[in-house]
């Protein structure tokens, strides 16, 4: 086989055979639906608890009231049009789960959404933050991502959920690229609701969560209705073999939390410097190399580069990575991220992320560093 080098870990994750084989019996012999009451079901029904006190021991939540959902966009969109608060504060570079759904709720219900910048670095805007609280008003809810999914600025969590509490709010977290990344402490944190994703972490797709830490009262009304799953708040029946094994998942994704992500660091270190050494007219983007940054996270530009294009040199020589920008009607443009961190022109067109994992070999970060040295040298000679 061709080699594969897989460094787009932030877009999913490979699943691993522990997590595979803790779901094998769900999608076998124990296939029964976990709302029937004979007694094949008590083992499906034990399952999905399990699985919920695992979810919930991986971020300090109340199994109570972890809800499991089709994924981070169902959890997103679940808080921001479920929570009945019509003030929003939220960031501009937060997942277009989040951003749409706000978009939507303004259309539907008048919400208003407070969209607060960030600094070049990613990081938000502490003080604006707290201007756009005052200005909306009370009752209100801020949703800010823990970690962001194109340039891994990590979030001060801690700073962003007590200054909502203090200001009388509820906070929302879309923690879907930082489970098993960073540690995340709902409690400790103030977080109140927190959306999450098992494929993300080694787990399968279509299945995720969303984690409240709050009074019954003030849970979301449910998204999707039908029949009582899930003490009402989620209808239709549970994906048990997903939920077995986004349960597992988060049990690993947080046991060697910190050796696995010590290495994955020092490997991403070691692809920047390889980078920075051999390419002139690059930036790093993101904050300042390895503080407050994602561990596995990687988003350089090349000046006078289009990255579809390097994307596809990479393609061919087995390296799967991902670009910052969007084809849209034919034309290239930058992310909503890489503008709101004001990348110049001349570089957002040539972003390109790389998200390193579990996987990832030395080995693979001088290959990498070469071909991406060898692409961009020859994108360059081309386009002069
Ligand atoms: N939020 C963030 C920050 C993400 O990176 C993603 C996926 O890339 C999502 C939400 C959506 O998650 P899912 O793919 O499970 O719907």
């Amino acid at each position: 086989m061709d080699r594969e080098i897989y460094m787009d870990n932030a877009a999913t994750t490979r699943m691993l055979p522990e997590v595979l084989d803790a779901m094998m019996p769900y999608l076998t012999d124990a296939y029964h639906n976990p709302s029937a009451i004979y007694k094949s079901t008590f083992k499906v029904r034990d399952a999905i608890q399990r699985a919920r006190e695992q979810v919930a021991a991986a971020v300090n939540a109340d199994p109570d009231q972890v809800f499991f959902t089709s994924g981070g966009t169902e959890a997103d969109n679940w808080i921001i049009r479920g929570c009945g608060i019509d003030r929003i504060i939220t960031s501009e570079i937060e997942h277009k789960a989040v951003l749409n759904a706000c978009k939507l709720m303004a259309k539907e219900r008048g919400t208003n959404t407070y969209i607060v910048p960030v600094d070049e670095s990613g990081m938000l805007d502490m003080e604006k933050f707290q201007d756009k609280i005052r200005r909306a008003g009370w009752p209100f809810l801020t949703s800010v991502m823990a970690a962001n999914n194109e340039i891994g600025t990590i979030q001060p969590l801690r700073d962003i959920g007590t200054l909502t509490h203090q200001m009388g709010g509820l906070f929302h977290t879309d923690a879907v690229q930082a489970i098993g990344a960073i540690p995340i402490d709902m409690l400790d944190m103030h977080i109140d609701f927190l959306s999450m994703s098992a494929h993300k972490f080694h787990g399968p797709k279509g299945i995720g969560a969303l984690c409240c830490n709050c009074s019954y009262n003030l849970i979301p009304k449910p998204l999707i209705v039908g029949g009582s799953q899930q003490l009402n708040m989620r209808a239709g029946t549970e994906n048990v073999a997903g939920i077995v094994g986004m349960g597992k998942a988060a049990e690993l994704a947080v046991k060697d939390m910190e050796t696995r992500n010590a290495k994955i660091a020092a490997l991403r270190g070691k692809l920047f410097e390889l980078i920075f050494e051999n390419i002139p007219d690059m930036r790093l983007n993101g904050t300042c190399y390895c503080i407050d940054r994602l561990p596995n996270n990687l988003s350089v530009s090349f000046k006078g580069v289009e990255s579809q294009q390097l994307l596809a040199m990479l393609d061919t020589r087995g390296i799967c990575v991902s670009a910052g920008s969007a084809c849209n009607a034919g034309s290239v443009r930058p992310s909503h991220v890489l503008l709101a961190i004001k990348v110049p022109e001349e570089y957002a067109d040539g972003t390109i992320r790389f998200t390193l994992g579990i996987d990832t070999t030395e080995d693979d970060v001088t290959y990498t560093a070469n071909a991406v040295a060898e692409c961009v040298k020859a994108i360059r000679e081309m386009n002069a």
